[in-house]
Parts: C-alpha cells; structure tokens; sequence
C-alpha cells in the first residue's frame, strides 16, 4: 500500500538541542587555555554538528569529548583532544547503516603565527594548527571527526548485506535473513 512507501519518506525531525551548549565553554583562547593546562570536557549532541551532517545516516546519539591543554615534552603549547561514540555512515557496498565507533585521540600542536606553523608543518609527526584567541571548540572537535572518518566505510564482508549479491547463491542459502534485508533495502 502506498502508505507504507510514504512512511519511510517522511524526514525525522531534526532536534535543536543547541540550548545544550549553554554553560559550556566553547569558545575558548587556543595559546591561554594551553598554558593554564585548563581542560573542557562534555557531551554534544551529533545532531549540533553541521558539516558532519553530510557523512551520516542519521543524526541522533551524542559524542563525549574533552580538550585538555598542555604543553609538551618540549614545552611548546598543544591542545589534546578526545573524542568517543557512535557515528552512522553509510555502507558503500550495501548502502544499509554502519556504525562507526570513534575513539580518536589528538594532539595539536600550537603555532602562535603562520611562519611558525609552517616549520611546525614540516615535521610529519606532529599535527598543526595556528593559535586563536577565539578558537571554536566545536569546529575544531568536527574537524578531527571528519579527518578521521574513513574514506569508504564498509561493513565487514561477513556482516554486509550485500554479501549475497556479491557472492552468488552461496551466502543467500545460508543467511535466511539475506531477502529481509534486500526488501528493506527497497524501501
Ligand atoms: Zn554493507
């Protein structure tokens, strides 16, 4: 019935809960809040990310994160950044939800101007960026996100539903759940 194929086409709506920003400290003064070693940590909504929105599935659950400023062994300013949880991506095989677990773990070094961070750049093994006294926590949060998300995100072999359609016959005889999955897939 053609209720059923409109159901799906109905957009979830999407939940403001920008208000949950309020009280944390998210702008924050890049060089300053590295060396007073102060630490800004919570939870934000994945639905308050923007540019993240175009790699997802959907939007719902929510990231811990933390930036913790420090200054390393050799005493230059950096900001460490966390950040865990559960992102959807879309499987580029079998174009069905995939959840990404996101456990990254940064360290940025401060340059307090551009020719600092081009000579910070030359080293390979440290990550850059430039000092801000109105550096955006979020943005940079969504940054590291979006630089650590894979390039093709697909689900294990076994684990993907289009296993059968790659496979042959094989796999669609042993998983009985193979033809659920492909009708859902139509939707
Ligand atoms: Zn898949």
């Amino acid at each position: 019935m053609g209720y059923f194929q409109k159901s799906s086409e109905i957009l979830k709506p999407v939940e403001d809960k920008s208000a949950m920003f309020m009280g944390v400290p998210l702008v924050i003064d890049s060089l300053d809040f590295a060396c007073k070693a102060e630490v800004c940590r919570g939870k934000i909504a994945i639905a308050g990310f923007q540019r993240l929105q175009d790699y997802l599935v959907n939007n719902s659950g929510e990231l811990g994160y933390a930036v913790i400023g420090a200054l390393d062994e050799n005493r230059r300013p950096v900001l460490r950044v966390d950040i865990q949880g559960v992102v959807n991506l879309q499987c580029q095989r079998c174009l069905e939800e995939l959840e990404h677990v996101l456990d990254i773990h940064t360290e940025l070094l401060l340059a307090q101007n551009e020719q600092e961070l081009q000579s910070f750049d030359e080293d390979k093994y440290v990550d850059c960026i430039l000092a801000q006294p109105d550096m955006d926590v979020l943005a940079l949060i969504e940054d590291e996100i979006i630089l650590g998300l894979p390039v093709s995100p697909r689900h294990e072999q076994s684990e993907c539903t289009s296993g059968g359609r790659e496979e042959g016959k094989a796999i669609r005889e042993v998983s009985p759940f193979a033809a659920l999955a492909a009708l859902k897939k139509t939707h």
